[in-house]
Parts: structure tokens; C-alpha cells; sequence
């Protein structure tokens, strides 16, 4: 049975610990490729060009749309963020699974193109700890952590959508998690319709 290559969406309030978890699962596990957004925003102190995302102009984000350069697009805070439409498709095709970490409405739109994609949800333990972890970060004015915890709230209504919700408290916990999750998806009937299809035709051929 050959393995295809699936898309997994890994959405979550902003301060929940995608980022740190995305990198650990990648480090932990050689066999994911984790895509790279394209964003208006300023990076952060740390973040590189071409690493975290390719940092660009709102002139350059509009040609990359209207280029059909990507898979799906939104609006978060002030900023747009898109996902480039060429990682992801060879990807898939050499049979490596991708991960998007991105927020609710491109998972809805990913979930619409591709009906195999797997979506998962980040959760803090609570929103005690979620509110610590954006201020520990130390990246955002107190200005954009308020409206960050407040775009939590809209989102918190959408978790129903997704398919998986994990928690992530102990790190090392919550990835090996996230690969379990992964890893069971690959064995459902609709991610293998091919291998089935082969299967009938061998039975009855026998
Ligand atoms: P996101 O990508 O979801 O916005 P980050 O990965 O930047 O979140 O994490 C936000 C902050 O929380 C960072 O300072 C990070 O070090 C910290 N953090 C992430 N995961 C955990 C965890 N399991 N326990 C404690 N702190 C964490
Ligand atoms: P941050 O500015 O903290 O890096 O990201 C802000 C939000 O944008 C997060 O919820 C993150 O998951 C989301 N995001 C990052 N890249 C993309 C993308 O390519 N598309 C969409 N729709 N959201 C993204």
C-alpha cells in the first residue's frame, strides 16, 4: 500500500504553542514537511526571511493572488497570510505529508479543496495560560496581545469544525500526539480508496 501524502492543518489562539510544537514534531520526527506563509507582517526579532515566512509587501502579497500563487488566503490582525500553492503540491505528490499552520478560514478553505486534509486544533490548558504565554513571549505591544485574545474569542467558535482538538500543556506530550493523530488518519477507508479499488478488482479476478 503505497502511503499518499496528506495536507494537515494545525490551527490555534495565537500564544497556544503552535510554533514551538510544529518545530519540535519536524525535529522529532523526519517524515513531515512543514510549509512556509507568505505575510505582510513585520517579522519578529529572530525570524528570517524564508524560515518562519517569506516576508512580503502588500503589492507583492496581491500579485502572488491574483498569480493564483496560493492555496488559500485570510486576514489576521491587520495583515494578510497565504500559503504558496507550489511547496505543497510537490509535496503531496512525492507522498510527503504537509503541515499548514495557519488560522480558521484557510482551514476552511484547505478542507474544501482537499476533503482528505486532516484538521487539528491547538489548545492551551486554559485561558489563564494562554493570556501568560503571549505576554511571556514578549513579541507583541499590549495593544496587539489585546486584540489577539480577542480574535481567540471569534475563533473559539469555529473549533467544532476541526477534526482533532490536542492540549497542549507538556510539549513532548502533545507531539507525539500530533503524530499519532497523523499516523491514524493514514489508515481510514477514504485516504486508501485506490488501495480498496485494487484490492476488489484482485478479488474478483481470483
Ligand atoms: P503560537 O505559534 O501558537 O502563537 P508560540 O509557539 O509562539 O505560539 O508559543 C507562545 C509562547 O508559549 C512561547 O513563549 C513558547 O515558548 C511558550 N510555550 C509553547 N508551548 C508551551 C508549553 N507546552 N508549555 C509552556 N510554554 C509553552
Ligand atoms: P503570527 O503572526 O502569530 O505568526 O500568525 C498569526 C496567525 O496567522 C496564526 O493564527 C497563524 O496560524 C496564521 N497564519 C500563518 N500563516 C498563515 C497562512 O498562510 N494562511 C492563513 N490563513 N493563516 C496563517
Amino acid at each position: 500500500m503505497k502511503r499518499k501524502g496528506i495536507i494537515i492543518v494545525v490551527s490555534g489562539f495565537s500564544g497556544a504553542g503552535k510554533g514551538t510544537l510544529m518545530k519540535e514534531l519536524i525535529r522529532k520526527y523526519d517524515n513531515y514537511a512543514l510549509s512556509v506563509s507568505a505575510t505582510t507582517r513585520d517579522p519578529r526579532p529572530g525570524e528570517e526571511n524564508g524560515r518562519e515566512y517569506f516576508f512580503v509587501s502588500n503589492e507583492e502579497f496581491e500579485k502572488l493572488i491574483k498569480e493564483n500563487g496560493l492555496i488559500e488566503h485570510a486576514g489576521y490582525v491587520n495583515h494578510y497570510y497565504g500559503t504558496p500553492r507550489k511547496f505543497v503540491e510537490d509535496k503531496l505528490s512525492q507522498g510527503i505529508d504537509v503541515i499548514l499552520e495557519i488560522e480558521i478560514q484557510g482551514a476552511l478553505q484547505i478542507k474544501e479543496q482537499y476533503p482528505d486534509a486532516v484538521l487539528l486544533f491547538v489548545m492551551p490548558p486554559s485561558a489563564t495560560e494562554l493570556k501568560n504565554r503571549l505576554v511571556g513571549r514578549g513579541t507583541e505591544t499590549e495593544e496587539v496581545i489585546a486584540q489577539r485574545l480577542s480574535r481567540a474569542k471569534e475563533e473559539s467558535v469555529g473549533i467544532e469544525k476541526y477534526d482533532y482538538i490536542v492540549i497542549n500543556d507538556d510539549l513532548g506530550q502533545c507531539v507525539d500526539k500530533v503524530h499519532q493523530i497523523i499516523d491514524a488518519a493514514h489508515y481510514s477507508p477514504l485516504r486508501n480508496l485506490d488501495f480498496i479499488d485494487t484490492i476488489r478488482k484482485q478479488l474478483n479476478e481470483i
